[in-house]
């Protein structure tokens, strides 16, 4: 038997939501001249949170001059370690108010507050820390004596990690003399709308950072700007596409960082404790909505009833519900369009033959929820095997030898991701060796640091975002 908790709420004090939003073009927050308003909602419970602008094409044309004249009379000839004082003051500010950046994002995600504030915003403040260390020191970097910035950014990211994608496009951006117009998600305007409020209280020139928030025909009107430079999206991988082919035959450069359908590989001889815990952090960390989740777990035949077993009783203590308690382990599925998604998968799981079995816990009435799900006797073929749920839902897997755990996780169109569980030093080389994947975690999973490049193989993109690889996307060397 557990205990019971007592409730933990965060206070929502902290934070001061405003009625309506206009857009944030060259420092100033303004009305919009041809777009149109949308709600941003609290998914927990679908109480509306703000009205929002949803910026027309006529807005998107105000925001790329603002930032083309703020890289040509500002800040493309601001010498780096200048630059750098701006980078150091906006982390010093998200750090000071990192409790109220944590809240907001919580309200307007969905997430769980312990992964707001232990997770997103450290690593947000983090990555504008790192990035200003590199502004005054670009001609060290391995892209020549001085290297230039490209000029204008559109970058366009996804709603699952709101700010601290704002942090890794625009982070690097700045640092290397670029200016940015960044449109958020749809669903999660408002901690980039907070941002912009920090970019003022830093004392940013105008015009270095616009945010324009809108849905995605905004950003699609962003992207195929004429006077663009260089874009960073991060999102599905069919928006990619399209991307892709609108921009082809134009001088616009381009990195993507799109989907992903990790394995997770637990060979017999890992500690299956601390294996359980990694792939309940590999699937069920911020409800699952991560491009490189741990989503297909592949587990040795021999051990696999113990794993799980062992994985079954974890799953039992998640604690699913309200975002801003700080027991929550297991937070709101980010709208009703995503919930949708995740079950239609789910029930193509289940159609097609794989068994499911849901940890039992009660959800709330009001908002989106679905219970952390595993689904065993799982098939390569089967959809919920090569399609991205991004959802907190688990498709195992077994394997008998160490050369079909390669084959079966690199039976997938993407390459973001992969985990090994072992207790063998040379099993990890020689596994992590053959595959496919950006970023291969072992013995961890979803460990993220401004130091270390991300980045995909395949369908998952390319381009690197972090680290001195990061920096390579925002110079034109
Ligand atoms: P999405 O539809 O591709 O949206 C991503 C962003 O693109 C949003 O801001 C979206 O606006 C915008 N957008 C939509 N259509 C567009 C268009 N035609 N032109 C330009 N921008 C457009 O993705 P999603 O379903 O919201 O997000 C989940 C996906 O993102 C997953 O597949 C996940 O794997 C991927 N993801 C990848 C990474 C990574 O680092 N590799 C990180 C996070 C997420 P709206 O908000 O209005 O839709
Ligand atoms: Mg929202």
């Amino acid at each position: 038997m557990g205990f019971d908790y007592a409730p933990a709420p965060e206070s929502r004090a902290v934070v001061d939501i405003k009625g309506s939003y206009g857009l944030f073009i060259n420092g100033e927050f303004t009305p919009t001249i041809d777009g149109t308003t949308f709600k941003s909602i609290n998914p927990a419970t679908e109480e509306v949170l703000a009205e929002i602008t949803a910026a027309g094409s006529s807005d998107v044309d105000r925001a790329v001059a603002a930032a083309r004249t703020a890289y040509e009379t500002t800040w493309g000839r601001m010498p780096g370690a200048v630059r750098a004082k701006y980078l150091y003051r906006i982390a010093r500010l998200i750090a000071e108010r990192s409790r109220e950046l944590a809240v907001l994002e919580s309200i307007d995600n969905g997430k769980p507050i312990r992964e707001s504030r232990d997770v997103d915003i450290p690593l947000v403040s983090a990555h504008f820390f790192y990035y200003a260390g590199w502004a005054d020191k670009l001609g060290y970097a391995g892209f020549g004596a001085d290297p230039r910035p490209i000029g204008v950014a559109a970058q366009v990211i996804p709603w699952n990690f709101p700010l601290l994608m704002l942090a890794w496009k625009i982070a690097p951006a700045l640092a290397c003399g670029n200016t940015v117009v960044l449109k958020p998600a749809e669903t999660t305007p408002l901690t980039a709308l907070l941002f912009a409020e920090i970019c003022q209280q830093a004392d940013l020139p105008p015009g270095v950072v616009n945010i324009i928030t809108g849905a995605g025909e905004t950003g699609r009107m962003l992207v195929e700007h004429p006077d663009v430079d260089k874009i960073a999206f991060t999102g599905s991988t069919a928006v990619g596409r399209a991307i892709a082919k609108s921009i082809a035959g134009t001088r616009k450069r381009l990195t993507l960082e799109l989907g992903g359908k990790a394995a997770n590989i637990v060979f017999d001889d890992a500690p299956i404790d601390q294996a359980v815990e990694g792939i309940v952090n590999g699937i069920f960390f911020n409800q699952g909505h991560v491009c490189c989740a741990g989503s297909r777990l592949l587990v040795q035949e021999s051990i696999a009833p113990d794993v799980l077993d062992a994985l079954k009783r974890r799953m039992a203590l998640l604690r699913v519900g309200d975002p801003l308690d700080k027991n929550t382990d297991v937070g709101a599925i980010n709208s009703a369009e995503q919930l949708s998604r995740i079950r239609e998968l789910t029930d193509a799981g289940s159609a097609e033959g794989a068994d499911a079995w849901s940890a039992p816990c009660e959800l709330p009435d009001q908002g989106f929820w679905f219970r952390p799900t595993i689904f065993t006797g799982v098939s390569q073929a089967h959809r919920i095997a090569r399609e991205e749920i991004f959802g907190p839902v688990l498709s195992v897997l077994t394997f008998r030898t160490p050369a079909e755990a390669i084959e079966k996780a690199n039976n997938t169109p993407y390459g973001l991701s992969a985990g090994i569980w072992t207790d063998k030093g040379s099993r990890i080389l020689a596994v992590a060796d053959k595959l496919r994947a950006g970023v291969v975690w072992a013995n961890t999973f979803n460990k993220f640091d401004p130091t270390s490049p991300f980045g995909g193989y395949k369908e998952s993109g390319y381009g690197r975002e972090g680290g001195r690889h990061g920096l390579e996307a925002y110079l034109a060397h």
